[in-house]
């Protein structure tokens, strides 16, 4: 059956070299616009691309603001910045994720807890979350209490897991009763959406990666969306160094950060949405070719969840075993197609395995079964 798997994969691909899981594609007005920022010498913290970038993407994913950050990992720490989590707090996620989202955590003092994931949507379970706070929570001046370790859990960061939409009007209603912040990673769910609202726009702050291998890309770059104008306005402080406007004088009126997206990145990405919808279509294409084809093969291939529209940024399918599982990465990764499993779950990392988690068995069961297959736009 592998050997059918790679045959398909290369023919999907029309190629028998190397298929990677997912190729950033340049095939508009990239190097146009590139060329154009170069000669306008505008090419680091200040410039039209980004404002023309932010004024966009907003207007993309139905936000009244967006703030471009150097990578996806800022946009998050800054999302978080923003939500007031420091020293002491402590902060819902799920283990099933990227690191990004933890280091963002970690990064401001607070601590991570684990809670599950639902199978269907790879994303945080609203019904784990409610079962973690109904056993472990209080509500205490208005602030959510952790009765186990006293500390305040301030916010809650759920992921759209390879773009899948997860349950997130449930979980923003379990947040807004628990008093919880709501911070959305979308990183890799541009383009998705859960009941026709983009997904990234239903926390009070929702954050985005362009990191080479997402849906689009600035080689590196991020951005921040909100539709608070006090945080937007904050949000642009504290990534541009805190410095208070002055046509020649240097102050700057709290520790800021130097997270700003250089002009020429988000040149590059001005030229990458516009091509979004296309390549938008071009996934959905692929995802369905592979979903006929694992049907065949009674294959279970990760589809999109109830109520969502996802922007299949990388296929996923579902093996029997971990076994099974390794057997599969070891054929197609040394036939030249690149697979990978799912993230190994983050309270078993070394820095994060000390932390409070719920009942985890669904992650523990997607952990050992997932694989990645390639997923780039096909031209
Ligand atoms: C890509 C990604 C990020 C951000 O990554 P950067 O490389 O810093 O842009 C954050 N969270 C998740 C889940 C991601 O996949």
């Amino acid at each position: 059956m592998y050997e059918k798997i790679v045959a398909f994969i290369q023919n999907t691909f029309a190629t028998k070299n190397f298929i990677p899981l997912h190729e950033p594609r340049f095939i508009g007005n990239e190097k146009k616009y590139l060329n154009e920022c170069i000669d306008s010498t505008f090419v680091s913290s200040v410039g039209a691309y980004v404002d023309r970038f932010e004024k966009e993407f907003a207007l993309y994913v139905g936000s009244k603001y967006a703030i471009a950050t150097v990578n996806g990992t800022a946009a998050l720490h800054v999302s978080l910045v923003l939500m007031d989590v420091g020293e002491n707090d402590e902060v819902i996620t799920q283990p099933l994720t990227f690191i990004a989202t933890c280091n963002a955590i970690t990064y401001c003092g607070a601590k991570p807890i684990f809670v599950d994931v639902d199978k269907e949507t790879l994303g945080l379970s609203p019904a784990a979350l409610r079962i973690f706070l109904d056993e472990n929570a209080e509500i205490r001046e208005n602030q959510c209490i952790n009765k186990t370790t006293g500390k305040v859990i301030k916010a809650c960061v759920p992921m759209h897991s390879f773009g899948h939409p997860c349950k997130i009007d449930e979980i923003k209603a379990i947040c807004d009763t628990w008093h919880i912040a709501l911070i959305e990673d979308a990183a890799e769910s541009l383009g998705s959406y859960y009941k026709s609202q983009h997904t990234g726009t239903f926390g009070k702050v929702g954050a985005f990666s362009f990191n080479g291998n997402k849906i689009i890309t600035s080689g590196g770059g991020g951005v921040i969306v909100t539709d608070d104008e006090v945080l937007a306005k904050r949000a642009k402080h504290i990534t541009t160094t805190a410095k208070v406007p002055h046509k020649w004088e240097f102050v700057h009126d709290e520790i800021g950060f130097n997270y700003r997206l250089p002009n020429l990145n988000a040149a590059l990405l001005v030229a990458q949405l516009e091509q979004v919808n296309y390549f938008l279509e071009n996934k959905r294409a692929l995802a369905k070719i592979y979903e006929d084809f694992f049907e065949s093969l009674d294959v279970q291939f990760i589809k999109e969840p109830k109520d969502s529209k996802t922007n299949y940024w990388l296929n996923a399918i579902m093996l029997d075993t971990k076994e099974q599982r390794d057997l599969f990465l070891e054929y197609t990764n040394s036939h030249g197609v690149m697979t990978r499993p799912i993230w190994t779950l983050m309270n078993k990392l070394e820095m994060f395995k000390m932390f409070q988690c719920g009942d985890l068995s669904n992650a523990i069961y997607l952990e050992e079964r997932i694989v990645n297959i390639p997923s780039s736009v096909r031209i």
